[in-house]
């Protein structure tokens, strides 16, 4: 055991980082795999259970390593089928998951970071303020500890994990990929690219660096068909604008990656004109990509409201026309705060925005 009674989390540990370790241990890399089988495909977290470990490795490993997930601190079912958990970190913060079971997919949506610090203007997110990255463990945990719970309960498992709780993933890169690589790996989660999918508001170095570490799908949050507009909702846009975004991600897919999904939250009167269809359609010309039309969901004290069905189906339709796949997202959830741009999680906020935005709203700024 450490000197300071701190045992190593093996849920921090992709397949190579946990090689590594058994060899640093004196064992066979085979173990990593052996033990990576246990942990995220059987579910188990206990030494005793990995019967085909001898009794004196598991005893060893028991003084040393553990596999510590998270706490489940609320566990809420919607009546349209998909379920979102809090959970509570060891520091006593809360993020959440949402699972989102479809036909043909069941479809996981985690958090990267406690918290955001991008501070999007249509996101409840952003209101919350931020913290910190989350690590590979905390990660991946989401993953691990909702496939035990779905297991528990019968539940189809998942198939499909988005980054698309909170947080900007490009902004926790390390983490992000070797979580990504659990995912992926047959001895994981063996989920394929195509069904694992980071959604980012455009880190464009972040972007470049994914490239050349990964092949899974990419998600672009884009909302806007032109820089002023995307400043406004998406301040990140005035350090990386929309063509050098839109550039990094078609390198970005280009090499065989199929086609980037670009999010478009539908917010009234203010990004769903045809004028703006038309022109985000001349924006995509050359990018390989589809589109996806978020219906905004809305959240106290935000001066947004959603676009009519009426509107979004004319955008659609205006998109189409230009040759784009266009769908719009189906609204799931929301009677459990679970839809996109609503998880808020329970956390302390560095960055005292929550303090001044209760300023600015009991001034009515907002
Ligand atoms: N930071 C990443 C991932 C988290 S957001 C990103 O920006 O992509 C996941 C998706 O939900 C994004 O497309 C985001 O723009 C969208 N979203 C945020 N707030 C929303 C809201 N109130 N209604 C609908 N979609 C929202």
């Amino acid at each position: 055991m450490n000197s300071d009674n701190v045992k190593v989390n093996l849920l921090d540990f992709d397949r190579a980082a946990m090689a590594a370790w058994f060899e640093a241990r004196g064992e066979k890399p085979f173990r990593a795999r052996q033990v990576l089988k246990w942990i995220h495909q059987q579910g188990v977290d206990s030494f005793d259970a990995m019967t085909n470990l001898g009794k004196a490795l598991r005893t060893a490993l028991e003084s040393v390593a553990e596999v510590r997930a998270l706490d489940v601190a609320t566990d809420r079912k919607s009546s349209d089928g998909s379920r979102k958990w809090l959970f509570r970190l060891a520091d006593g913060n809360c993020i959440e998951s949402v699972y989102i079971p479809e036909p043909e997919r069941a479809t996981l949506c985690i958090s990267s970071q406690i918290g955001c610090a991008l501070n999007c203007s249509f996101c409840s997110t952003a209101r919350q303020g931020y913290n910190r990255n989350l690590s590979t463990a905390e990660i991946i945990g989401q993953l691990w500890m909702v496939s035990r719970l779905l297991r528990e309960d019968g539940s189809v498992p998942v198939s499909n994990v988005v980054f698309m709780g909170m947080g900007e993933p490009l902004l926790n890169f390390d983490n992000v990929i070797r979580a990504t690589r659990l995912m992926q790996d047959d001895f994981a989660y063996a989920l394929s690219k195509r069904r694992v999918t980071l959604s980012t508001a455009g880190v464009v170095p972040g972007l470049r660096q994914l490239a050349e570490v990964t092949d899974i799908s990419l998600a672009l949050s884009l909302h806007a068909p032109d820089d002023k507009l995307r400043s406004e909702l998406v301040p990140l846009n005035k350090k990386y604008a929309i063509r050098e975004v839109l550039q990094a991600c078609t390198d970005y897919v280009g090499e065989g990656r199929r086609r980037v999904t670009i999010e478009y939250v539908m917010l009234d009167g203010v990004n769903d004109s045809d004028k703006q269809a038309k022109a985000l359609a001349r924006l995509l010309r050359r990018v390989p990509s589809k589109v996806n039309l978020i219906p905004f969901n809305p959240f106290p004290n935000t001066r947004y409201r959603r676009s009519c069905a009426e509107r979004i189906d004319r955008f659609r339709d205006i998109l189409h026309h230009a040759g784009i796949v266009t769908i719009t997202r189906r609204t799931r959830g929301d009677d459990i705060e679970a839809a996109c741009g609503q998880l808020a999680g329970d956390f302390r906020d560095r960055t005292r925005r929550r303090e001044r935005l209760a300023v600015e709203v009991n001034g009515e700024l907002i």
